[in-house]
């Protein structure tokens, strides 16, 4: 991605996303930041998503940005599979330790089921009023009525400024993450859906299956028309048989949905890392770049088309004059016309005999 000049007027937009370690000082907790705005912005366009949609795959793509750092391991590459019960059933996220990251939901939401979420909860929309206090008793601005006061409602539990994913999501399932560390090193766990916030589950994945007492808080902020204002995250963890008092201090601080009302402006890493630690000193890491990347071509589309045997691709070249091929991860669409298929069925009838 470039690093175009796009100030208008004195704004400057955040240069490119990118993920950040530290380390405390004192050397109690590793902490790694990740700035994510654009990589969400341009998958909820890739897969046309809406609302509450993006909120749940945002946070999900941020998590797994910080799930790659768990090793040192740059060919690092983490796979998060989450199945539930809710209307949008689940999602994937394919994160690699070179900072490229790409995802999907298993189902989106029919504009029915999308009218009924904000009717029950407003999570489809943004946090209503880039000005409210943070506080959940109502203060947000515009109408007292409709979506504004019902997302206030719904922050209840969740916390100030947050949105409910949960009913989207659902709150039965599992959360399966698969760690490929290359060279046939893998490892993978899983844990029941306990919450449907998706990084609340992930920070529960990481507490029980991987065993490493862990804080992740990833929040995705809207506009008023449902478009990515920021997207961001932090994972901290304690060095192994450190103190956890620290991490449930902050787990406390996140727990209130304070990650959100932080984003009510632009932060870098740097300021998310520093709010994490309550302004105590920490050792700075070095920072690297993260992308929205897909690693599917015309290849795998041929690759994909070719699992359905010679037949089935013969009598879809006889059918229609194309045949489309869609990658579910990024978006993107391969035509394949009738003498490709046709090629492709031949090759594949010869590797036969
Ligand atoms: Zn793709």
């Amino acid at each position: 991605m470039s690093h175009e000049d796009t100030r208008v007027d004195g704004w400057y937009p955040p240069p490119v996303d990118e993920l950040r370690r530290a380390i405390k000082t004192d050397f109690s907790l590793r902490v790694v930041a990740a700035v994510t705005t654009r990589l969400v912005a341009e998958a909820s366009e890739r897969h046309g998503l809406r609302g509450v949609e993006v909120v749940a795959l945002g946070r999900a793509l941020t998590a797994g940005c910080l799930l790659t750092t768990l090793t040192k391991h740059a060919s690092e590459r983490v796979r998060v599979e989450l199945r539930s019960s809710g209307p949008l059933r689940g999602l994937l996220v394919d994160a690699r330790g070179d900072g490229s990251v790409r995802g999907c939901l298993q189902r989106h939401l029919s504009s029915d089921e999308h009218a009924q979420l904000v009717a029950r909860t407003g999570s489809a929309s943004g946090p209503a009023g880039g000005s409210a206090s943070g506080s959940a008793s109502g203060s947000a601005s515009g109408s007292a009525s409709g979506p504004a006061a019902a997302l206030a409602g719904s922050l209840a539990g969740v916390g100030a400024g947050r949105v409910a994913v949960a009913p989207a999501v659902g709150q039965h399932g599992t959360v399966t993450v698969t760690r490929d560390l290359g060279l046939d090193q893998r490892y993978q766990g899983s844990v029941e859906v306990a919450s449907g916030e998706v990084d609340v589950d992930l920070e529960h994945y990481l507490n029980a299956s991987e065993q490493l007492p862990s804080v992740l808080a990833c929040e995705v902020i809207l506009d008023r028309e449902g478009k990515v204002l920021r997207a961001a995250g932090l994972l901290c963890q304690t060095f192994p048989d450190g103190d956890t008092a620290e991490l449930e201090q902050l787990r406390g601080v996140l727990a209130a949905g304070n990650l959100a009302d932080l984003l009510r402006h632009d932060r870098s890493c740097r300021e998310i890392i520093g709010f994490s630690l309550g302004g105590e000193a920490f050792d700075d890491m070095g920072a690297s770049p993260l992308y929205f990347r897909c690693g599917c071509g015309p290849e795998r589309a041929r690759q994909i088309v070719s699992t359905l045997g010679a037949a089935d691709i013969e009598a879809l070249a006889d059918e229609q004059p194309q045949t489309e091929v869609r990658c579910e991860y990024c978006g993107a669409v391969y035509a394949l016309d009738s003498a490709a298929l046709r090629a492709l069925a031949a090759e594949i009838r010869r590797g036969r005999s």
